[in-house]
């Protein structure tokens, strides 16, 4: 086997474990997915916070294409992020039959009203709306423009969340009953074997 320095084994078995527990994960369609990801950035099943600061939350959305390079994020970033974040997860939350909290989906309106869109074209004909640029204000506008169209779509009852108590990741309900209740076969498996062993 060719020497590899320690630092990169470490990498190599993080990203190994990184695969294991995304193997099977049900992911939203379309931009959705986004949505999904973005709620689950504080899945326990992470054990880290992606939003924990406002250099990752920076890091997070560029990433994904929604914040120009080097922008520079403060706290008062972080919270509006934070908040939305709440926000759409007591909205999914609510997918599964648990009463939204009427405080917790004010966040949403607070943290996004601020967001501009542009028309998207292709080939000439309007498709919809994207955020009319790489801004912060603008990005969250667009993580919340999703859930409009979601909902027009008819996809976004199937948003849930991972009903695990170490996972707690948001994931794309593919049942034909909407009866989904984990994130991945793995989860589920898991899950169902505790607690059958604690009702031994
Ligand atoms: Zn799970």
């Amino acid at each position: 086997m060719a020497w590899q320095p320690l630092k990169e084994l470490d990498a190599k078995r993080r990203r190994q474990r990184k695969a294991a527990r995304a193997a099977g994960l049900k992911k939203a369609p379309g931009d959705l997915e986004l949505v999904r990801a973005f709620v689950s950035t504080v899945a326990r099943a992470k054990r880290v916070d992606e939003l924990a600061t406002p250099a990752r939350l920076g890091r997070w959305l560029e990433n994904r294409g929604l914040l120009d390079a080097g922008a520079a994020l403060g706290e008062a970033e972080q919270r509006s992020a934070l908040d939305l974040r709440r926000g759409l997860r007591n909205l999914i939350l609510a997918n599964s039959g648990v009463a939204a909290d009427p405080a917790m989906l004010e966040r949403i309106e607070a943290s996004s009203t601020g967001g501009r869109f542009a028309l998207r074209y292709e080939g000439g004909l309007p498709v919809g709306f994207g955020p009319a640029s790489r801004r912060f204000d603008d990005a969250l506008g667009a993580l919340a423009a999703i859930v409009v169209t979601a909902r027009s779509e008819g996809l976004w009852p199937r948003l849930k969340i991972c009903s695990g108590s170490d996972c707690r990741r948001a994931f794309f309900d593919t049942s034909p009953n909407f009866t989904g209740r984990w994130c991945s076969p793995q989860c589920g498996d898991k899950h169902r074997a505790a607690g059958h062993r604690r009702r031994r």
